[in-house]
């Protein structure tokens, strides 16, 4: 699913965020992304969600080399096979739970009855039927996190990305969250998480590990 080699990350004003990076990710894991603030987490996450290009060094996500890719191939490829879930949920706040989900389906150019139908079913499918018309600010912490997710996953990528999905809820919310990326994983999906938490790392299969831009 995911393979970085050699991948050197850095931004103007000198900063290297990430050195000489290798490192691969089958179809069907989950896997941690764990270190220290500014260890280059977020990078990481950036270039395989293919948000950025690396300054020397090849991505390959889902057997396309990015580097290779025209701009609308590269789009096409984000919008059809990568979902992405934030920290701070970035729901539209004047749009309910379903639109939220259904504008996770505006690039497939489905009719717009068909992109709510399955944003209902997507929000059942993560335990929010009875939410669909509530707007965001009407929703907890949590709730509005699996409507992020729901909206990530209503396309049916076949990566999800995940920077600190828990870090804005509180420890059940959270363990809710994670218990249902596990869900996703089981039926599937490639799961990729960003986290602080060493309890929620520790429940993955896999760990990789980032101090100063290296993977330790
Ligand atoms: P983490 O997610 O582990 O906190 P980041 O990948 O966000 O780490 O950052 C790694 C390093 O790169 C940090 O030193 C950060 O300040 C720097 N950095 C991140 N994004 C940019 C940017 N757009 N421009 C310049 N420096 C950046």
């Amino acid at each position: 699913m995911v393979t970085l080699d050699r991948v050197t990350k850095s931004y103007s004003g000198g900063v290297t965020a990430l050195r000489d990076v290798s490192l691969s990710i089958g179809y069907g894991e989950m896997t941690a992304i764990v270190g220290p603030s500014g260890s280059g987490k977020s990078t990481m996450l950036h270039l395989i969600g293919t948000l950025d290009r690396p300054s020397s060094g090849s991505v390959v996500i889902d057997g396309h080399a990015v580097a290779t890719l025209p701009d609308r191939a590269l789009s096409a490829l984000r919008a059809r096979r990568i979902g992405f879930v934030f920290q701070q949920f970035h729901l539209a706040p004047g749009q309910t739970a379903r639109d939220n989900v259904a504008d996770g389906l505006l690039y497939a150019g489905a009719p717009a009855k068909r992109r709510k139908r399955l944003a209902e079913e997507t929000l059942e499918r993560v335990g929010l039927a009875g939410r669909v018309d509530h707007l965001p600010h009407e929703l907890s912490g949590g709730e509005r996190q699996r409507v992020a997710i729901a909206r990530a996953i209503v396309g049916g990528p076949a990566i999800l990305l995940a920077d600190e999905p828990t870090g804005n809820l509180d420890t059940s919310s959270g363990a809710r969250v994670m218990a249902l990326l596990h869900e996703l994983n089981a039926a599937g999906t490639t799961v990729l998480v960003i986290t602080h938490d060493r309890a929620i790392a520790a429940g993955l299969p896999r760990q990789v590990a980032l101090r100063d831009g290296s993977v330790i």
